[in-house]
């Protein structure tokens, strides 16, 4: 395999690891993804620069997950799945690449990212198949980009040519860095702005915040949030950049896992996490081609309608894993013999109905989809904030359901290496069995629900649903200023009898 920085200079993939042949030629397996990691990017954790990410305690087990999804690619009974035909090109893409023009596109997403919520129990929030939601966004929304920037639709044309024929996985870079408050927009210290603009680069200087898994990723899509009132143009910047970038320095957040977790005693946490982090751009000169916008305050403002679609895909892993929460409460009562309390069956209602009316917002937003005047399909948007704003704010009420069906199952648990004793094995397993599960085999269901509901994992991935593509207030506002039901309006007032 070779990984040599590449021949073609593209600013965008500086360490590019050689394609497979013929019809793979777009995909990439776990192996060379990780080989594209080694690529010189400056990670700190822990104090320490992290030499090689893919071998590091606190990214490893995350990455090696990440590397399965890609391995998924070649493998026969998911291939047909995690990949797809690019209409446009013949060429075979990952499914994440594949821009949705068809209600079929979409479905194809639907179920890539059941797939990865399946492999990963869905915590993983930027999984490779998210990545291209803003290029796709960009496309999607073309017509609101090009009266301002016309030159802007090449390059996301050709960004998003490179991204799908080097399965790149991207990370989002928005955040804007937590400071003072009462600061104008112009005053925050830390703010990502262009400091100078040369013919074929612009060079930023400041920080960004959140940059989900972008230290285990090979590129970041920078984009601005809202509001964008009183923000200076300068720091009015949609770019893409390598994880790499020189003067790049990506300071990873304290780990949630320590890499030595076993898969026996913790099937959630052993699989790793997706670290978030600090990037700190110190005068770091981003290509010109990879600037999509700049000092436009009009795209600034959009910046919710141009996410329309990575919206919908988190409402997807949001349902998927919902679905997941519902089997798992279903196997607590069985395993415990509880199922005919009543008071237990209403528990478990609680989190089905939390399941059926977060996929009933995936299904109904697809059913009433609508292509852009670019002819890019996008799920109704009022019906993916309204699943959301439900999904986010019922998540810490179902995790307690879960913790409180279990009972002191999660705090009664062996570990594997205790169970394995001789002199106590055989009393667990004499003294602990469930209703329909062995000693040993409930220990498993509640180490999973520990994982799920009470460690360090379970609850950045909680705090991360909270937060990421804005928080309820924010959901709240999208919500009032999209909803519109003219006819609705108009029989309220025939019956109040207004003029
Ligand atoms: C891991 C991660 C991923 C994220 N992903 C995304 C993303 O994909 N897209 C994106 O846009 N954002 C993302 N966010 C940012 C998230 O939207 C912000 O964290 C959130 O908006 C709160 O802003 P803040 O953290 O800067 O808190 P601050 O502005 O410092 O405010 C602190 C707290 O004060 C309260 N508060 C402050 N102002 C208001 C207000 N106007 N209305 C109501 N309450 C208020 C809230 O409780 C808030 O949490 C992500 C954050 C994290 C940590």
């Amino acid at each position: 395999m070779n990984d040599q920085p590449d021949a073609g200079g593209d600013f965008l993939v500086t360490h590019h690891v050689s394609p497979k042949d013929g019809e793979d030629a777009c995909l990439r397996d776990g192996a060379q993804y990780r080989q594209s990691l080694r690529d010189g990017r400056r990670v700190i954790m822990g104090g320490d620069v992290v030499e090689d990410v893919t071998s590091h305690p606190g990214l490893k087990a995350g990455i090696d997950t990440f590397a399965t999804l890609f391995d998924a690619q070649f493998e026969p009974e998911s291939r047909e799945v995690t990949t797809s035909i690019d209409p446009g090109t013949g060429r075979r893409i990952a499914t994440g690449w594949l821009v949705p023009r068809r209600r079929e596109d979409l479905a194809r997403h639907d179920a890539q990212i059941r797939f990865t919520t399946h492999r990963t129990l869905g915590v993983f929030g930027r999984p490779p198949d998210y990545g291209p939601v803003k290029a796709i966004g960009f496309l999607a929304f073309r017509h609101l980009i090009e009266k301002d920037e016309p030159e802007a639709m090449e390059k996301i044309e050709h960004f998003l040519d490179v991204g799908s024929s080097h399965n790149l996985i991207s990370a989002d870079v928005i955040i804007d860095v937590q400071a003072n408050r009462k600061l104008t927009g112009a005053e925050m210290p830390g703010r990502l702005r262009v400091v100078e603009e040369r013919p074929d680069t612009l060079v930023v200087h400041g920080a960004k915040a959140g940059n989900t898994m972008m230290p285990q990723g090979n590129i970041g899509t920078i984009s601005m949030p809202p509001p964008a009132r009183d923000v200076p143009e300068d720091c009015m910047l949609w770019a893409a950049v390598p994880a790499n970038l020189q003067g790049l320095t990506l300071v990873c957040r304290e780990p949630v896992t320590s890499g030595r977790e076993t898969r026996d005693d913790h099937p959630i946490t052993a699989a790793g996490e997706e670290i978030d982090c600090l990037a700190l751009y110190d005068h770091v000169e981003i290509s010109r081609d990879y600037v999509f916008s700049y000092r436009n305050r009009n795209i600034a403002s959009i910046y919710t309608t141009l996410g329309r679609f990575a919206f919908w895909k988190i409402i997807c892993r949001l349902s998927h894993r919902a679905e997941l929460f519902a089997a798992t409460a279903q196997m607590i009562v069985n395993a415990l013999g509880t199922d005919h309390v009543p008071a237990v069956r209403a528990m478990v209602a609680d989190v089905i109905h939390y399941a059926k009316l977060i996929r009933a917002c995936v299904l109904a937003s697809v059913e009433q989809a609508a292509p852009t005047p670019s002819g890019v399909l996008i799920p109704e948007a009022s019906l993916v904030t309204a699943g959301r704003l439900y999904a986010i704010e019922q998540y810490p009420k179902i995790m307690q359901v879960l913790r409180d069906l279990s009972g002191q199952g999660l705090i009664s648990r062996v570990p594997e290496s205790t169970w394995a004793r001789s002199d106590v094995g055989a009393m667990l397993d004499e003294f602990l069995p469930g209703h329909d599960l062995n000693a040993r085999d409930k220990n498993r269901l509640f180490n999973l629900v520990w994982d799920l509901t009470c460690s360090g994992h379970g609850l950045r991935t909680a705090l991360f649903e909270a937060l990421n593509a804005t928080p309820a207030p924010a959901l709240r506002e999208d919500l009032y200023r999209i909803h519109d039901n003219p006819e609705a309006r108009a029989v309220v007032r025939e019956i109040a009898g207004l003029e």
